[in-house]
């Protein structure tokens, strides 16, 4: 199915099931601008009528370290770009320790649209939104994934474990390697815990060094 038909059944509040189809079977060249455009005009569940606007992600394209949070909030909703609030000024720095920009990595969320008052997803949204993330990765193929507290992490690891167990070892989800790691809203609650945040993201580090290009 052509995606402007897609945008226009979307629009029309017309769920189809060609459309997952068609974003798993966009190719590479065009997939990108598809896959952004279907997520613009997605209504598949009820936070689209609460958004600004949706937020696809940021960053490089073939990007080698993929980094996935919860849900855009407030500002990011604002602005149409993920982790701009002050957890997101925590999460460039984060990457900076680690010798990366925003501008190598490539950042999205679980949901691309904002949930009322910042609320954890519900799992049908989860469900409704993901195949949105699933393509974006299989377009960037990425070397390393790094999840960003127990909402990516659960759902890419299809586990629900507790952070405490899945931190400090390497996941994967479809043979591409994962880290889990502290969400930094969860770090800005909890400074103490940077430390150990750090140590995660240079196992990222080791891990690039090992793969080849
Ligand atoms: N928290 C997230 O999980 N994602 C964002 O984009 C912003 C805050």
């Amino acid at each position: 199915m052509q995606t402007n038909k897609i945008a226009y059944l979307q629009a029309m509040g017309i769920q189809t099931w060609q459309l997952k189809h068609a974003i798993e079977t966009t190719d590479d060249s065009s997939g990108w601008d598809n896959l952004r455009l279907s997520v613009e005009s997605c209504t598949a569940c009820a936070l689209s009528k609460g958004r600004t606007q949706t937020v696809f992600g940021v960053g490089a394209k073939d990007a080698e370290v993929m980094v996935i949070g919860e849900a855009p909030g407030f500002y990011e909703d604002q602005k149409g770009e993920p982790f701009v609030g002050q957890a997101g000024q925590l999460l460039t720095a984060m990457l900076a320790a680690i010798g990366l920009t925003r501008e190598q990595v490539f950042i999205t969320n679980v949901l691309k649209c904002r949930t009322p008052d910042n609320r954890d997803p519900h799992p049908e949204e989860i469900s409704q939104c993901t195949p949105f993330l699933e393509q974006q990765i299989a377009l960037i193929k990425p070397k390393v994934l790094l999840a960003l507290g127990k909402i990516p992490a659960h759902y890419l690891l299809k586990e629900t474990a507790p952070m405490s167990a899945l931190r400090g070892q390497i996941h994967h989800y479809q043979n591409i390697p994962l880290i889990v790691t502290y969400h930094p809203a969860y770090l800005l609650r909890m400074p103490k815990e940077k430390k150990k945040a750090f140590e995660d993201l240079l196992s990222i580090n080791r891990l690039l060094k090992t793969i080849p290009n």
